[in-house]
């Protein structure tokens, strides 16, 4: 690996040959904060108690030191790792992470969840594999059924486990840990510590290292004359979004921050598609060739540089004016040194983020740590950037009538007001400039998201409310949510329909299915919309009462 000599790098956390050519084809050029700590506890054996946001880096962080150690544990047939996690989305993710790092070990990894068909999950199983990946609900299924064989376990690992005590999952969690070996390694991460999460944590793991990012204040006043943004996109806007928003910033020169060298190098190409002079600068790259990069972007030949934060560092660019975090960076300390620099000598600088819905909790982090305020804010929509290009414009008129050097087409002027009225005369003018400019005619609308709040509900940052979220496309895949009221609360339908789309944005149209039952309810709602639809009931009164609130799909088959 071609990294900073003074950071660590993956290599001297002992990892496999394997897996470092896995992380190098990934383009990883540096462990984060938490993988720094975890991987060599982790791989020794320790038990682990990680306080972790995602965004942090902490799938690698438990899954590379479980990989490293695969072949040591490897059984015929039954897992030696099981990771939980509390839901299918992550359930796939994570199972998608242990096979990208695990290629070349030969890493069978399985997801497990409800709501997917079972014969498949079995049949996999029955076939063997090295590490299940599975929500509780379905774990406990499949082990009760006597398909998942749990004596082999040599480490359980317990993914954002707050989630899943918040979920109702905490029976379930007692059940499957007392199913594997007692002499197996336990790695829990959370994003927060609540107590009832350190019960567990003091039932189940054996003298753990506690790991948690460090939280100290950064300096006061360290970063004062800098503009904050943050803007929620989903995974996929984020090459459109981004180029519109430099579209409205229309900075002097920016680094734009990315997490790997691929990312650098596609975004590269799609900004440059754009008609912005990008140049990209990563670890990979010769000395001479950096070097190269960054004289362009100092004698204004290039306006952007798309950067991984190790081959951006110690760099000093007089010029700068915009630092774009184009993934919410892994560590709040690895924020704050971006932004440091701009906004140096007194001048301003602007700090953008593109944060994807679900990393709510750790641009909170960020803030807190910084001592800043992150304002978020919505995408700039294809009519906003139409309007800026117009002020654009126009500012670019209003700056030559000032100057004096118009007269030489006083002649085309008058020649035209023979036959046309002046004001089309200066109409058509403007156009010629307007599309001179240049400027890439956009005119696609980019989802207007916000974050996912759960417990943070109706907290958010200004701006994060009154947005919409996503939508459910007509048949489309639908969740079942379970409400812990039901008749004998007195609740009906309407209810239920009435707290939905007061709190989300949501129609009625959009809500399915309603089961009342005695004592709990179920509703039907578009997928895409089931965790906003979970965080807003948590965090609101039905019928003037509080009610559990959480995905049904788990159990059924
Ligand atoms: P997580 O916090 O596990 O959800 O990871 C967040 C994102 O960071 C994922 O897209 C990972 O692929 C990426 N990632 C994790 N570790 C690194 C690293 N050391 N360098 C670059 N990207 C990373």
């Amino acid at each position: 690996m071609n990294s900073d000599p003074d950071g660590p790098t993956f290599a001297d956390l002992g990892l496999r040959p394997e897996l470092l050519q896995a992380l190098t084809t990934l383009g990883y050029e540096e462990p984060t904060p938490i993988q720094l700590e975890a991987i060599p506890l982790v791989a020794e054996g320790r038990d682990v108690l990680g306080q972790a946001a995602t965004g942090t880096g902490k799938t690698a962080a438990f899954s590379l030191p479980v990989l490293q150690r695969l072949e040591a544990h490897r059984s015929d047939r039954a897992p030696v790792a099981l990771v939980l996690v509390p839901t299918r989305e992550l359930a796939v993710q994570v199972s998608e992470a242990f096979h990208r790092y695990g290629k070349d070990l030969g890493a069978r990894v399985l997801p497990v969840y409800g709501g997917a068909p079972i014969v498949r999950q079995l049949r996999s199983l029955d076939a063997g594999v090295d590490v299940v990946v599975a929500t509780p609900g379905r774990a406990l299924d499949l082990l009760n059924r006597g398909s998942l064989r749990l004596d082999e376990v040599a480490t359980v690992i317990l993914d954002e486990a707050d989630e899943m005590l918040d979920m109702g999952f905490a029976e379930d969690l007692e059940a499957i840990l007392d199913a594997t070996p007692e002499q197996r390694q336990t790695v829990l991460f959370s994003a927060t510590m609540p107590r009832r999460l350190d019960a567990l944590a003091r039932r189940h793991l054996r003298d753990p290292a506690r790991i948690t990012i460090a939280r100290e204040q950064a300096a006061a006043g360290s970063s004062p004359r800098v503009r904050q943004t943050a803007y929620v996109v989903p995974r996929a806007a984020k090459p459109a979004a981004l180029g519109r928003i430099l579209d409205i910033e229309a900075p002097t020169a920016a680094i734009v921050f990315c997490r790997t060298r691929e990312e650098v190098d596609t975004l590269t190409e799609t900004l440059n598609g754009r008609g912005y002079r990008a140049e990209p600068l990563h670890g990979g790259m010769s000395q001479e060739q950096r070097d190269k990069v960054m004289g362009r972007l100092r004698a204004g030949t290039a306006d952007l540089l798309v950067a991984t934060d190790v081959a951006a560092r110690g760099l000093d660019i007089e010029q700068l004016t915009h630092v774009v975090n184009y993934d919410v960076p892994s560590a709040p300390e690895s924020y704050v040194h971006r932004i440091g620099r701009v906004g140096r000598a007194g001048r301003e600088g602007v700090a953008i983020t593109l944060a994807e819905p679900r990393e709510h909790r750790q641009l909170k982090t960020i803030e807190k740590v910084a001592g800043a305020t992150i304002a978020v804010q919505t995408v700039p929509t294809v009519a906003d950037l139409r309007a800026r290009r117009l002020d654009l414009t126009r500012a670019a008129l209003r700056e030559s009538l000032l100057g004096d050097e118009l007269d030489r087409f006083r002649v085309v002027v008058e020649t035209l007001a023979d036959e046309f009225d002046l004001m089309e005369v200066a109409l058509a003018a403007v156009k010629l400039a307007h599309e001179a400019a240049g400027g890439v005619d956009d005119d696609e609308e980019i989802p207007q998201v916000r974050f996912r709040t759960d417990r943070d509900a109706g907290r958010g940052p200004a701006g994060a409310r009154g947005e919409r979220p996503a939508r459910r496309t007509p048949g489309g895949p639908t969740a079942r949510v379970f409400v812990g009221l039901g008749r004998e609360a007195g609740i009906r339908p309407g209810d239920l329909v009435g707290a939905i789309t007061g709190e989300t944005g949501l129609t009625g149209r959009d809500i399915g299915a309603i089961e009342i039952h005695q004592r709990f309810a179920l509703v039907e709602v578009p997928e895409p919309a089931a965790n906003e639809v979970i965080s807003s009931l948590r965090a609101t009164m039905i019928k003037g009462r509080k009610a559990t609130v959480r995905r049904d799909n788990q159990r059924t088959p």
